[in-house]
């Protein structure tokens, strides 16, 4: 899959202030930005990966500015956690995390962050 990502994205440092959370991934159109955690580390896990390439294909599908809306109003129903997007992503970051220790699984889990657009946050490291 084509997509880009930035380290120390402002997008993403804004997003991790408002969110006071350690790091942020942050899936806007084919881009992934991140704040708190370096390229190499984020690449090195592969559920989190998943899990965001999962959202830029959700961009690609529903199209830019259309997604951010399907996004946003199914945040608004059913809140982020279950958004079917985040549950989508979700499932795609799980495939990795089989061979995973309960504590390593934990230490890993990529969870929504409570914002109406697709970011991430990671418990951990
Ligand atoms: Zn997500």
């Amino acid at each position: 899959m084509n997509y880009k990502v930035v380290e120390r994205s402002p997008f993403a440092r804004i997003a991790r202030m408002v969110l006071k959370s350690s790091n942020v991934a942050m899936v806007l159109g084919k881009t992934i930005h991140l704040s708190g955690v370096s390229r190499a580390d984020f690449l090195k896990n592969e559920g989190w990966v998943a899990h965001e390439l999962c959202h830029i294909r959700q961009f690609q599908e529903h199209g830019f500015f259309r997604f951010l809306w399907l996004y946003l109003r199914e945040s608004v129903r059913v809140g982020y956690y279950n958004n079917k997007y985040e549950v989508e992503a979700r499932i795609a970051g799980m495939k990795h995390r089989h061979q995973q220790t309960p504590a390593k699984r934990a230490s890993n889990a990529v969870d929504p962050a409570g914002i109406p657009l697709p970011i991430d946050t990671k418990k951990g490291e």
